[in-house]
């Protein structure tokens, strides 16, 4: 099991401003470990490093599939003009730059116009690609969120290089209806995802975390994977 001494949580809050800070800029979801590693002093990348060699067997995760680390796909696709309405705010919000490679963005529209002309309303990619670099900045912000709990953080989110976010051949995407949803692990109960376990499938799009899913990942409704058909 992983320990944290207080030292490293000192070092840790002064890392997790970075990354908050660096996460607004849009491009971070491309960046590499050069990049994310050109920002952090020595002793914040030994923290980076020391959670991305968790062992996730230690933690109850039997199927972790390691898909490596590579650098980002050339063909992504920028998505920029999604919006959704926001209970919070109540108002129209638009959702952050996402990216999603060429052939998994083409499937995923053609499914939305198809929900949409059903349901009269679709959904968003809220979060798309995440190259392994970003996926360890992620890692690291919600494991400080978390108060250094490895075990709650990885039921929530996987290690570098084992996110299908970060994997073209198996191109994974949260998303989320456009009319909103005060919280997301409700997703399951919208007729936008009883569309998509009926229809996505056609599309190419498949659940990847059900329930009592053999990776020991929570179940996720609004994270669905795009696999091109051959
Ligand atoms: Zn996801």
């Amino acid at each position: 099991m992983l320990r944290f001494f207080q030292a490293e949580k000192r070092i840790g809050a002064r890392l997790y401003k970075k990354l908050i800070n660096e996460k607004k800029n849009p491009k971070a979801p491309l960046m590499s470990f050069d990049d994310l590693y050109s920002f952090l002093d020595r002793r914040e990348k030994n923290l980076i490093d020391k959670i991305c060699l968790v062992g996730p067997k230690e933690y109850g995760k039997n199927f972790t599939i390691f898909y490596g680390i590579k650098p980002a796909p050339k063909d992504l696709v920028l998505i920029e003009k999604q919006e959704y309405f926001s209970a919070k705010y109540k108002k129209i919000k638009k959702v952050k730059t996402q990216y999603l490679p060429k052939s998994a963005f083409v499937a995923f529209i053609k499914m939305k116009k198809a929900m949409r002309k059903e349901l009269e309303t679709a959904i968003n990619v809220i979060s798309g690609y995440r190259s392994p670099a970003y996926q360890a900045a992620i890692l690291f912000i919600i494991l400080f969120e978390n108060k250094w709990n490895v075990k709650n953080t990885l039921r929530r989110l996987t290690l570098p290089g084992c996110s299908e976010h970060g994997y073209p051949l198996r191109q994974g995407m949260d998303v989320a209806p456009e009319k909103g949803i005060e919280n997301l692990e409700d997703f399951d109960q919208t007729d936008e995802y009883k569309w998509l376990l009926k229809n996505a499938k056609k599309f190419g799009f498949s659940l990847s975390y059900p329930k009592g899913n053999k990776y020991g990942v929570m179940f996720e409704p609004w994270h669905w994977h795009y696999v091109e058909k051959k």
